[in-house]
């Protein structure tokens, strides 16, 4: 086995990226309660093993579409804004009832880039942060779409999951989406495409392997999860991306099992 998935059974403080394609069902948009349900519980536990759990969810877009019986994105700012402001809620609430049911508390912050850059603010957002992390609540992160316009904006949840890792300094992030990983090519057109175990160093070969891509509800591709990991192992900490989609996957992998993609920082 790998250092970085060795290390990955010692990891303490672990900051757990939840995209749209994993929340939300692909044909609909409705959020996939069962997926959401079973995600809760895998992190309810990790808790109770006393691990420090961050959660940066996506899905609030999402969740606002479904809220509003809508098919898609709407095409204004605003409009994309409001759906954030009305599916947060809704994202929450359900949080706050499949945590409750397992005795756990969360907070919810919801940051943008100034958060993240300007230094007074990102040690107010570190402060408060590491306060919830102490009353032993688990931290519910989502960037602040319904007023974080361009020059403010992160853009996407993998970097923003990347920003609050190196911010918080954990021992691990955690991105889990709906590809089992990175491979050497695009395995929807190839049938031979094979899943990298593990990435030492971030290469033009493996920025070209990401290209762009996303979904049409959420925002991130792979090529945004490669900028996570770039900004992560610079700061010492490994990424791993798993799919979110096999019930069971988070547990497995921080056993050490290899699964998905580690992009190592040692
Ligand atoms: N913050 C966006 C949302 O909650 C998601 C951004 C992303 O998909 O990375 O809808």
């Amino acid at each position: 086995m790998s250092l970085s998935r060795e290390k990955l059974k010692y990891a303490r403080r672990i900051v757990i990226k939840v995209g749209t394609s994993t929340l939300a069902h692909g044909e609909s948009g409705n959020l996939n309660l069962y997926r959401i349900e079973h995600l809760i519980r895998e992190i309810a536990d990790l808790h109770n093993a006393g691990k420090e759990i961050i959660f940066v969810t996506s899905g609030a877009i999402a969740a606002g579409i479904g809220k509003m019986n809508l098919k898609s994105k709407p095409d204004t700012i605003p409009e994309n804004q409001a759906l954030a402001a009305i599916g947060q809620g809704v994202l929450m609430h359900i949080y706050e009832k499949f945590f409750a049911e397992y005795g756990q508390t969360i907070g919810q912050i919801l940051l943008t880039k100034e958060n993240a850059i300007d230094e007074h603010s990102r040690e107010n957002s570190k402060n408060s942060l590491t306060a919830i992390l102490k009353m032993g609540a688990i931290p519910i992160i989502n960037e602040n779409d319904a007023v974080a316009v361009d020059e403010i904006k992160i853009g996407d949840n993998d970097n923003l999951s990347a920003i609050v890792a190196v911010l918080m300094n954990a021992d691990i992030l955690i991105i889990l989406t709906d590809i089992d990983g990175l491979y050497d090519k695009n395995p929807k057109v190839d049938g031979d495409a094979k899943l990298i175990s593990e990435v030492d160093k971030i290469n033009s070969e493996i920025e070209k392997i990401a290209g762009g891509a996303g979904t049409k509800l959420g925002t991130g591709g792979m090529f945004t999860k490669i900028q996570a990991a770039r900004l992560t192992t610079r700061n010492k900490i490994s990424t791993l991306i798993i799919s979110g989609k096999e019930i069971g996957n988070l547990r497995r992998a921080l056993n050490g099992e290899e699964i998905g993609t580690i992009f190592s920082a040692n």
